[in-house]
């Protein structure tokens, strides 16, 4: 018998349907840098808190999704969800929070050469069937950058 190729697909944290290769769906990340002297911040753990396919994302817009998720959703990730969806449909409202980088978008305090910080992005993403993953063009978007004490107050690397 010969050996099948093990090949797995994202599975949508609402409905739990295997996302197609080539399909898009929005993906929320944490990922977790040092920030660096010469700007190219080192990414030290990374990890989806968020998979929803296309169809439960339009759906998010007039009904209420309830996710299957392994950690519990920040609360700026589920507000971040619910904006995005709406930007993506041409709503031109600003997101809430700060977007700077030298900055903890929740409680102000600087992030210095050294620091490890958490960065949370949301994009509209797709896989293709080798497992590569292709950012939708110009939609990946930070959410919020924290400080390691709000990472750790808010609980956002168990
Ligand atoms: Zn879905
Ligand atoms: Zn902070």
């Amino acid at each position: 018998m010969e050996d099948e190729e093990v090949k797995w697909k994202i599975g949508c944290f609402s409905c739990a349907r295997a996302v197609d290769w080539g399909e898009h769906y929005i993906c929320i990340s944490r990922l977790q840098r040092l920030r660096s002297e010469d700007g190219e911040d080192k990414i030290v753990e990374a990890m989806a808190s968020l998979q929803v396919c296309i169809y439960c994302a339009a759906r998010s817009q007039f009904d209420n999704l309830i996710f299957y998720k392994e950690v519990p959703l920040l609360e700026l990730e589920e507000a971040g969800f619910h904006w995005f969806v709406k930007h993506l449909a041409g709503s031109t409202e600003p997101w809430a929070l700060s977007r700077g980088k030298d900055n903890c978008s929740l409680c102000s305090s600087p992030i210095r050469i050294g620091d490890h910080y958490t960065q949370v992005e949301i994009g509209e993403e797709t896989m293709d069937e080798s497992g590569h993953v292709e950012v939708i063009s110009e939609s990946l978007f930070s959410l919020a950058t924290t400080c390691d004490s709000c990472a750790e107050r808010y609980m956002v690397w168990l």
